[in-house]
């Protein structure tokens, strides 16, 4: 029975609850509130403008330049009601990040009256002075000139500072005076071009585009990270240099107890990410799910899946929000592969599929998935394709960070292999031995408790160990790289995919002839995925991709395991990848081959940062805190000894020191030689640094975290991993 008190607290408690939902609408409400799309655009176009850029939206067609003006008009006085006083062209050079150059809406003539103006042309097209992004020598700095062109199938947004300044950001594609490709979204709409039109190809063998207009590419991406406390991260000159800790002895508690994944988020943390989750919304990112990770201060966030270029856009939204908010709420977001030592480090799994756009799932392997001909030779067009592609793929997701990532036991492998579950490897089997007969099902999990329902099983249990890995009706690329922009891996694996389809669909209408009865066309897919299956099974592989029986087994089966970046990349500059690429329209042998040397390029400048940050961080804070140490405890032997009395131990222990400090001297001196060796070709430069570098920076690590755990703690000139981790929720 309540008493009157316990009423009247339920009814401030209800009140409250009442305020809160008045502050916080749901969701459904401003959800892309702050895009130029949808509702926004219905409701500011005439109804005949909305039309036209609706279908280039729907088709992926560009847009009719007579409607531009009037579109750019309405763009405008929306943006300025929101707040918005500069427009910009919004792109993605091959730095990897976003680029924007802002202009003012305000336009005073000659005299002297001002007006806010924003032309159908400044929308559509921009000028931006190219001279300055990394180009892999398509052009010099003399030559100048760029162009940007809004990509109208990703709508135009509204970006606000923490602080209230807003801009109208325009999605735009960035290509030379000479029109070559000089970002990545170009090469990425021109491979989901590719991958649609063979996939069309083969719908069409099947007879089943009757109503399909065209086939959509279908992206989801898990992004994982870190927060640190913000005052820790300016502290160290690593963390903001490089997103990671050079140094750092490993804190006493890692993720030992496993009590961190999918515990309850720390109400910090939650607050973080429910602000940065109402700002995505607003900007039409549908973010779903969002837990702990594994590691100590690890997080994830997923949106549900898009149209490919969208979802790609939506990605690097993504990154920018949530390092923004995170500083609001006085945390550091640390995108980084690698950033903390000997616990876990943070990947971007890219879920891939394809759909028509009647919004049928083409990876979908329904029911009685040995009957589903269609679902098996995409399957099988992606098995091949991985098989022969993998050292391409291997190198989409190379970088400096990812190569402290991939084959360290906590990520897949470098070695790219294809995960299918039980269901589909018994299927290929049955390919192989003769005509298929079963799907096996999962059946039902008993639960033995009778309050609790029967759980319906899935054929194939899930496996977090393979790069590539066949989850149910999609394909997870698990080995990207946290940092990466989704964009290149997407725009490679669509060409590769692209090319092996081709395959398919030449060898299938071949096959089966012209006009194919329905036994001939089942006969030629049987005997071609019989073919495939058994060329190409090599790469498939359901066992524990951490252990290192898969090294030796992927050896015996000659597949590749390229172990850094340095040795990945020049993969791009092959022959066959150069005819993969020009063939399908995705990137010319010139526009490939910059994208390599910028990517070769971007990898000898990192790790050289690296070295020097560390050569920094070890000449003046660890040297001289380990000198005072050394110091102090050689005064104390002397002083013991002075007094006649014997200190083996101070001894030894100061022996250890002065051995330390002159381990840690001559990894600096080697890290500084290797640094200012420089190289004429970035390639061999690239694999230099690999080999004299990196080891040398592992070796002054060991030195440099040995003696943080003797140096006394107020002495210790860095924030710890304990501090960092463990003490800052
Ligand atoms: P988990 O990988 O943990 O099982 P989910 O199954 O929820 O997580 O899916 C992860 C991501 O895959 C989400 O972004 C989801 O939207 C995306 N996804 C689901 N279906 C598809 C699809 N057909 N194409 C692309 N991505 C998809
Ligand atoms: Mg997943």
């Amino acid at each position: 029975m309540s008493s009157p008190r316990n009423i009247e607290s339920f009814i401030l408690e209800e009140g409250s609850t009442m305020e809160v939902t008045e502050n916080n609408p749901p969701a459904s409400e401003y959800f892309g509130r702050l895009t130029f799309s949808g509702d926004v655009m219905l409701k500011r176009l005439p109804p005949d403008v909305a039309l036209s850029l609706s279908s280039t939206i729907e088709n992926g067609h560009s847009l009719d330049p007579m409607v531009a003006n009037t579109v750019a008009a309405a763009m405008k006085e929306w943006a300025i009601e929101h707040g918005a006083t500069h427009f910009c062209h919004w792109f993605h050079p091959l730095t990897g990040s976003t680029a924007e150059k802002h202009d003012a809406f305000l336009s005073v003539n000659a005299d002297g009256v001002a007006i806010e103006k924003f032309s159908g042309n400044a929308l559509i097209l921009g000028e931006p002075d190219a001279s300055s992004f990394p180009s892999g020598g398509i052009r010099d700095t003399y030559e100048a000139r760029g162009y940007t062109a809004w990509d109208g199938n990703s709508p135009a947004f509204l970006l606000s500072t923490t602080e209230g300044v807003t801009t109208l950001c325009i999605p735009t594609a960035f290509v030379s005076y000479t029109g070559e490709a000089l970002d990545m979204k170009t090469p990425l709409i021109r491979s989901a071009q590719a991958v649609a039109k063979q996939a069309g190809r083969i719908l069409r063998f099947f007879g089943s585009d009757t109503e399909v207009n065209q086939v959509i590419g279908t992206l989801g991406c898990e992004q994982e990270y870190f927060l640190i406390d913000q005052e820790l991260f300016r502290d160290r000159l690593d963390l903001v240099t490089c997103g990671r800790t050079l140094l750092g002895a490993s804190a006493p508690k890692g993720h030992q107890l496993d009590d961190h994944y999918f515990g309850t988020i720390p109400a910090r943390v939650l607050s973080f990410m429910t602000e940065a989750e109402s700002r995505l919304f607003e900007l039409g990112v549908p973010v779903k799910t969002r837990h702990n990770e594994v590691a100590p201060g690890q997080y994830e966030v997923a949106p549900t899946f898009e149209t490919t270029n969208v979802a790609a856009d939506h990605q690097m939204l993504l990154m920018h929000v949530l390092r923004d908010v995170a500083r609001r709420h006085g945390f550091e977001c640390l995108m980084h592969e690698k950033p903390f030592a000997g616990i876990n480090g943070s990947g971007k799994h890219i879920n891939w599929s394809l759909s028509t756009d009647t919004g049928i799932n083409l990876l979908d392997p329904k029911a009685d998935t040995h009957t589903n001909l269609q679902f098996l030779v995409f399957l099988c067009a992606v098995i091949r394709a991985v098989d022969l592609h993998a050292d391409l793929l291997r190198a989409s997701i190379a970088s400096v960070g990812n190569d402290h990532r991939l084959g360290a036991n906590e990520a897949p492998p470098a070695i790219m292999s294809i995960f299918l579950g039980e269901m589909l490897t018994d299927i290929l089997d049955q390919f192989e031995a003769g005509k298929p007969r079963k799907t096996m099902k999962g059946g039902k999990l008993d639960m033995n408790a009778d309050s609790l329902p029967d759980i319906p099983r899935h054929s194939g249990d899930r496996n977090r160990t393979s790069p590539f890995a066949f989850t149910g009706n999609k394909f997870e690329f698990r080995a990207v790289g946290s940092t990466a922009s989704v964009a290149w891996p997407t725009t490679v694996l669509n060409t590769m995919i692209a090319e092996s389809l081709d395959f398919m669909a030449g060898q299938l209408e071949k096959r089966a002839g012209k006009k194919p009865t329905a036994a001939k066309r089942e006969s030629a897919v049987r005997s071609l995925l019989k073919e495939v299956a058994k060329d190409h099974r090599r790469v498939c592989f359901d066992g524990d991709g951490y252990g290192e029986e898969w090294t030796a087994e992927a050896e015996r089966r000659g597949l590749s395991n390229v172990r850094d970046s340095a040795h990945a990349l020049p993969a791009f500059k092959s022959r066959q990848a150069t005819s993969l690429f020009s063939k399908y329209g995705v990137l010319s042998g010139r526009e490939l081959k910059a994208r390599a040397d910028v990517l070769i390029e971007q990898y000898v400048a990192k790790l050289e940062i690296e070295g020097r940050t560390m050569s920094s961080l070890l000449r003046t804070e660890v040297l001289p805190a380990a000198l005072r140490t050394q110091a102090e405890l050689a005064d104390v032997v002397g002083a013991t000894q002075v007094a006649g009395v014997e200190c083996p131990d101070s001894e030894a222990e100061l022996r250890l020191i002065v051995g330390l400090v002159s381990d840690l001297r001559t990894a600096v001196d080697e890290i500084d030689a290797a640094v200012s060796k420089g190289g004429k070709d970035p390639e061999k430069h690239s694999k230099e640094l690999r080999t004299t570098l990196v080891p040398a920076m592992d070796r002054a690590r060991t030195a440099s975290d040995a003696l943080e755990r003797r140096i006394p703690a107020e002495l210790w000139p860095l924030p710890t991993y304990a501090e960092m981790l463990l003490v800052t929720r």
